[in-house]
């Protein structure tokens, strides 16, 4: 069976110290659903001052093994699919600079936002972990916005990601959801339903966030957000998740325009 998707922007490596199997085996597994466009997005390398080490993305260091390997698997499956090679960053205001000025001396071919701390990663909390303080919710959102307004990105992943369970949450998620939604509406920003938050039954994807996208009118995109190469030919559960997304009313596209 195919994949319902014709595009998956979502992809990491092992790099991420998370994710599973050899690069080439997500191109390949790729191809074997049907998949025509395979970008890589593996957690970006994020330059920072302090000694610091993060354990969920790659260090500065592998940089260069990263996209030297996509881009030898650009030119040896060129002729069955076309591979694009970007990172999922997080905006981090104090550090984003730094990681422009890193990623310019390779080929970037797109950023995909995506925000897990709040303020940042070496001092911060991870919003997908059930958290009380409002004010972690206020910061994620301030973050968010600075990171859709500077137009330096494809889209937004996991919009929804923030695991808030104060007692106000069915007030101030909503909120949170259309002020996201608004802005990347106003940028013309598609925002991504992350299949890796349904199919392992996280706080995300919300049926809420996608039924206020769907009336805000925001561009849904699907991103398989694969850390094992075999989210890409799980077509089963794939097919399954494009009926609940469509199930929100909301508009999906399934490619992103403007990548060379
Ligand atoms: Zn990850
Ligand atoms: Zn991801």
């Amino acid at each position: 069976m195919s994949s319902p998707l014709t595009c998956n922007y979502h992809t990491h490596t092992r790099r991420c110290k998370h994710a599973t199997g050899e690069d080439a085996d997500y191109v390949k597994l790729a191809i074997e659903a049907g998949i025509k466009v395979l970008g890589f997005s593996d957690h970006t390398p994020y330059p920072i001052e302090s000694d610091f080490t993060s354990g969920m993305r790659m260090g500065v260091e592998e940089t260069k093994n990263y996209f030297d390997s996509i881009t030898a698997l650009k030119e040896k499956y060129a002729r069955k699919i076309k591979i694009y090679c970007g990172v999922e960053a997080e905006y981090f205001p104090e550090h984003f600079d730094r990681l422009l000025n890193l990623l310019k001396d390779y080929p970037c071919d797109y950023m995909i936002l995506a925000n897990h701390f709040v303020p940042d990663e070496e001092n911060g909390t991870y919003v997908g972990a059930p958290f009380k303080d409002p004010e972690i919710l206020d910061l994620y959102l301030k973050n968010t916005l600075a990171g859709i307004e500077s137009g330096k990105f494809a889209y937004l992943a996991h919009p929804d990601l923030p695991n808030y369970v104060g007692l106000d949450a069915n007030k101030r998620l909503p909120d949170l959801y259309r002020t996201i939604c608004e802005a990347c509406k106003e940028a013309n920003l598609p925002v991504e339903a992350n299949f890796l938050g349904w199919i392992d039954h996280r706080n995300y994807p919300t049926e809420k966030f996608f039924k206020i996208a769907a009336g805000v009118g925001n561009d849904v995109i699907i991103g398989l957000d694969a850390h094992n190469p075999h989210f890409l030919n799980d077509t089963i559960m794939q097919k399954q998740f494009v009926r609940w997304l469509e199930k929100q009313g909301c508009h999906i596209i399934d490619h992103l325009e403007g990548l060379e």
